[in-house]
């Protein structure tokens, strides 16, 4: 008789091999435990390699024998586990080739799929009818039935399958009890990861808790050992929601612990302090000053002024819509440290940014401040004579503000006395270029990150949880605002045309545009889109030119804008070209500027009144929000025409109207969380911390990461250095996170 097994397969052969005194924890690499096939197909597969990853692999969804897998709904080309029962096992001989196939029909109360084996004429031992198991392996569709070539399979046992001439009771028993699903591969079937885990749980015996009790009563939350024990075999469904709550306030407060260490460790190594005086270059700007500073600027202003008195460096995120003013806090702050000798670096994420932000500093700075701050530009762009005077002023002090791209990162550029960096749009920045350019300076920089991005309170403690932040919400008065309308040009193509007819009328005003692309030509991808996988097609695709190329040549053509002046700006050209062309924009000397997203962050012509985004559902929430920021910025009231072909109620759609709904970027980021999926909310630009969140989702789970975060911070507090016993699992978890920082950074 065969062997029967079953799925939490106890009866089978171990896969773990526990013998031998190597000891077998948390951190073993179950390379050494396992034979060489299977550990590659987990590390090649799911990025398995120790006994924590395989216990952090959860199921993605629970089975019951009694309520079959429906084989009707089985998806075609998915590697798929079916639980049914056999109903004749057929062997015949191939009619064109030697050999000879078994075919097994199974039915899972519902409908019938057919198992094929090819020269394994011993499968009819194995299978006969009336057994119950487990099918997986990838769906075909065969002769309009659904087939598994060579699947994997685990029988029941026969207790299990004496169950259907059983009691009433041992029935539902055995019907509802929870068979874990796992995210499988062909090499690594469900059941196999099933057994392995089961393994290792039994192997390590208890598990010590991360999270210290105190945390854990506060939240009423089970502990971990018993969290993921549930997780791996569940009694009941409520249990395993009782463990996914608990398995994610361990993640929570194992990286709430994480980025508050990494912040106290920040804090700990002094800067220089840099402090202000009267008849300083600060109080001389101030006074020149032509306008009131809102109470937002001044009071973050003043918060700046502290911190960079002291000798804890300051770490401040200052987070303000597109046209707040964040420019005057940054430029007040790097003044406040020349005035101490000191020399600061603004990071942008562009050269047309960075260039852009020298000069409006100067302009801001006046002609007598300017020689004594010499704020110098450094881009990679830059003719080679120019670029060694700037690296001189930059080496020798003369320059006390110094405003470059990715280039300031460089080896080549050094630093008199680096005492403040600045960073414009943290999002396009990882964590690693803000540590370079801190480690120019002996004493570490104080830092300032800037961002126009509005970023949810539970995103911010997760994503940025090393910073401090700041909000400028105010907004300078003397804005004339921005109205928005979706321009649905699928379904209502005459509205398309009244956009460029609005767009010809300002024009006509003495106003100028941009027109926004997701693509640079006709059949790019441009942008990759945001929403669901299957609303992305090519540029080419679609009735609606989308792309810098085609867009710029229709502009041309339109009757609307006849005599006006088109150019086209777009990442690929040369940056003296896109420096030339933006200047000419600010200037007036061109009416419509077809772009792609190059004009998203920073990018100030007051003059320019109407935007028309073309495709908009390719672009996110965020995204949306801060380019229509571009408009609007002087007197003149601005238009914004997100001009789309999605189709009402598509994701994509959504994010557009949502945009429309609301000039409130809080709101939208909100609903920004919610449209998005996490992976995209956290974003690869992010440090790698997030990479170790497997259950925790910030849009939903903040109350979870505000209490994480607060006991993060007592703990640490009582015990900084966690030296503490009781602290001995959670400094082994953090440690665990460092590695997989380390891995994600390395990968990135
Ligand atoms: P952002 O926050 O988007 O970087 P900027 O700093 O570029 O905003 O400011 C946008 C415009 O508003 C600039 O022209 C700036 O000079 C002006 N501005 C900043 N603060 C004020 C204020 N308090 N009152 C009036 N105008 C201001
Ligand atoms: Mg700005």
């Amino acid at each position: 008789m065969s062997p029967r097994k079953r799925p939490d397969a106890t009866g089978d052969a171990p896969i773990l091999r526990l013998v031998g005194a190597d000891p077998f924890d948390l951190d073993s690499l179950l390379a050494e435990f396992m034979g060489a096939a299977n550990a590659k197909a987990l590390d090649r597969d799911f990025g398995i390699r120790r006994v924590d990853d395989l216990l952090h692999h959860y199921p993605r969804r629970y089975a019951t024998r009694g309520q079959l897998t429906a084989i009707a709904e089985t998806p075609i080309g998915e590697h798929v586990t079916l639980v049914a029962e056999v109903r004749s096992v057929q062997e015949r001989k191939m009619r064109q080739r030697s050999g000879s196939i078994t075919e097994v029909t199974i039915f899972d109360g519902r409908a019938t799929a057919t198992l094929t084996f090819f020269n394994q004429p011993w499968r009819v031992r194995d299978l006969r009818p009336g057994d119950r198991g487990t099918f997986s392996g990838k769906a075909t569709l065969y002769r309009g039935g659904i087939q598994l070539a060579h699947p994997d399979f685990e029988l029941f046992e026969e207790e299990d399958q004496q169950v259907g001439i059983a009691g009433e009771t041992d029935v539902e028993r055995w019907a509802s009890e929870l068979l874990p699903i796992y995210p499988a591969s062909a090499a690594m079937p469900s059941w196999r990861i099933a057994q392995l885990i089961a393994e290792a749980l039994t192997a390590l015996g208890p598990l010590p808790d991360p999270v210290p009790e105190f945390v854990r009563a506060e939240a009423a939350s089970m502990g971990y050992d018993a969290a993921l024990r549930a997780m791996h075999a569940p009694a009941t469904m409520s249990q395993v929601s009782t463990a996914r709550r608990a398995l994610r306030l361990t993640e929570a407060f194992v990286l709430q612990t994480a980025l508050l260490q990494q912040r106290r460790a920040a804090r700990a190594v002094a800067s220089s302090p840099r402090t202000t005086g009267q008849g300083s270059l600060l109080a001389r700007f101030d006074a020149a000053l032509s306008f009131e500073l809102t109470g937002d600027q001044r009071a973050v202003g003043d918060e700046i002024a502290r911190e960079l008195g002291d000798t804890a460096p300051m770490q401040r995120l200052v987070q303000g819509e597109v046209g707040s003013g964040k420019t005057v806090v940054a430029v007040r702050a790097m003044l406040q440290v020349a005035d101490a000798a000191g020399q600061s670096a603004l990071l942008a994420p562009t050269e047309v940014l960075a260039t852009q932000h020298v000069r409006s500093i100067a302009a801001q700075l006046g002609p007598e401040l300017m020689g004594e701050v010499q704020p110098t530009l450094l881009t990679g762009g830059m003719p080679q004579s120019e670029r060694r005077r700037a690296l001189l002023r930059i080496a020798s002090g003369d320059a006390r503000i110094v405003v470059g791209t990715h280039a300031l990162l460089g080896d080549a550029v050094s630093f008199f006395d680096l005492g403040l960096v600045v960073v414009d749009e943290q999002h396009r920045f990882g964590v690693e270029q803000r540590e370079r350019l801190r480690a120019k300076s002996d004493a570490p920089p104080h830092l300032l990150v800037l961002t126009a991005t509005p970023i949810p309170r539970t995103v911010a403690m997760t994503v940025f949880g090393d910073l401090d932040v700041s909000t400028i919400a105010e907004l300078p008065g003397g804005r004339a605002g921005i109205t928005t309308h979706v321009v649905p040009a699928g379904e209502r193509p005459g509205w398309l045309d009244r956009a460029w007819a609005r767009t010809g009328e300002e024009l006509g005003r003495g106003r100028q545009a941009f027109i926004v692309c997701p693509a640079i030509e006709v059949g790019d991808d441009g942008t990759e889109p945001l929403g669901d996988e299957d609303e992305g097609d090519a540029a080419g695709a679609s009735a609606l030119p989308v792309s810098v190329e085609a867009v710029a040549a229709l502009a041309r053509e339109r009757p609307e804008l006849a005599g006006r002046t088109v150019a086209e700006l777009h990442g690929r050209m040369p940056s003296d070209e896109k420096d030339a062309i933006m200047r000419r924009f600010a200037e007036g000397g061109i009416d419509v500027l077809v772009a792609t997203t190059v004009i998203e962050v920073g990018v100030n012509v007051p003059n320019a009144s109407v935007m028309m985004v073309m495709g908009a559902e390719r672009f996110g929430v965020s995204q949306l929000h801060q380019l229509r920021g571009r408009v609007g910025r002087g007197e003149h009231a601005g238009l914004c025409l997100l001009v789309t072909e999605a189709e009402a109620e598509s994701t994509g759609r959504e994010r557009v109207e949502a945009v429309a709904s609301t000039l409130d970027g809080f709101e939208l980021a909100q609903r920004d969380l919610e449209l998005r999926r996490e992976g995209d909310v956290l974003g690869s630009a992010q440090s790698g911390a997030t990479s170790s969140l497997r259950l925790l989702r910030v849009a939903r789970d903040g109350d979870l990461i505000d209490l994480a975060r607060s006991a993060a911070g007592e703990v640490l507090e009582a015990d900084p250095a966690l030296e503490s016993v009781e602290h001995e699992p959670l400094l082994a978890a953090l440690a665990r996170i460092r590695d997989e920082q380390r891995a994600f950074l390395e990968k990135s």
